[in-house]
């Protein structure tokens, strides 16, 4: 199914992702950035860390990861691993003028729970599950949060979706600062002049007056829908199956880096790890974890 395929690195991602934050080893989680009890916990480890720090750090990997993913993968990233782009595509299955008011009301019903999923997922890294469960029956802050995202989420996917992606997402703005020509793997190439100007490609593009034909733009979220709609103009032509292709090569391997783009690549990797070094307080480590024990302890002590 052409569905999965096109998504088939966002499902790979969205599992991994989704388990982690359920997932403890000992006393501490794979990984959370513990707000409620401020602390980093990683790989069963729990290092003390401030409010401050834990948002610190929090910003200090988003932006070194981000820019990492702008110098490798550019705008691969925003149509392969992007949530909206995952949704974008979703609702084509759903959407379309034959289907009916049904098969609507049951993408957004889909939609909706993907959505409250990941939202769930996203602030489950900076509070436990068991406090999240309670905080979303409770309506505290963190409830709130995921309530706020997953309505985000849809309102960004149904009212603004390729607006956001070529004018507001920050992710978009580095991609523009730092473009990388050779990252955008859907092409059109009509060396016959086959083209029928349907604009069948141009009409289906989320991103406003973004036309493929006309050559290399780094708006292009490299979504894929213009190769699917040009498909479907050529259906009955045995000649022809597209004029947007997508190029297969690696993405990560496509064209030629320069030593200075490896030297950036592994400055912003040394960058952020002097960052979680510096902002976590190692000394601390063992008297955290003796701590948690001792609770562990009186907790056993007092169930007797
Ligand atoms: S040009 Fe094609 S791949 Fe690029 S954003 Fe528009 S529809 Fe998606
Ligand atoms: S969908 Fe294909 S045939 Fe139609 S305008 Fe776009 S490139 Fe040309």
């Amino acid at each position: 199914m052409k569905f999965l395929h096109q998504n088939r690195a966002f499902l790979a991602l969205l599992i991994p992702f989704m388990a982690i934050p359920w997932i403890i080893l000992g006393d501490f989680h794979l990984l959370l950035f513990n707000f409620s009890h401020n602390r980093l916990e990683m790989g069963g480890f729990g290092i003390e860390m401030g409010t401050y720090s834990l948002i610190a750090l929090l910003l200090l990997l988003g932006i070194g990861i981000a820019l990492i993913s702008t110098l490798t993968l550019s705008r691969f990233y925003c149509g392969t691993l992007c949530p909206n782009t995952f949704f974008a595509h979703l609702l084509t299955l759903f959407s379309r003028k034959k289907k009916s008011i049904l098969s609507k009301i049951g993408g957004f019903t889909l939609l909706t729970a993907l959505a409250s999923m990941l939202a769930f997922s996203v602030v489950a890294y900076g509070i436990s599950t068991n406090e999240l469960i309670d905080a979303i029956a409770h309506l505290t802050f963190a409830g709130w949060l995921v309530i706020l995202l997953s309505l985000l989420m849809i309102a960004e996917v149904y009212m603004v979706q390729g607006w956001y992606c070529a004018y507001l997402c920050p992710y978009g703005a580095m991609c523009a600062i730092l473009p990388i020509e050779d990252r955008l793997t859907y092409r059109f190439d009509d060396p016959s002049s086959e083209c029928t100007e349907c604009e069948g490609c141009v009409k289906i593009c989320p991103i406003p007056s973004l036309d493929i034909r006309q050559g290399f733009d780094i708006r292009c979220i490299q979504c894929g829908l213009c190769e699917v709609a040009c498909e479907k103009t050529f259906a009955k032509n045995p000649n022809i199956t597209t004029l947007i292709s997508h190029d297969q090569r690696s993405s990560l391997r496509a064209g030629g880096r320069g030593k200075g783009f490896m030297i950036a690549l592994i400055a912003i990797t040394l960058f952020m790890f002097a960052g979680v070094i510096f902002l976590s307080n190692s000394n601390r480590l063992d008297s955290c974890r003796l701590e948690n024990q001792h609770l562990h302890t009186n907790s056993f002590k007092g169930n007797q």
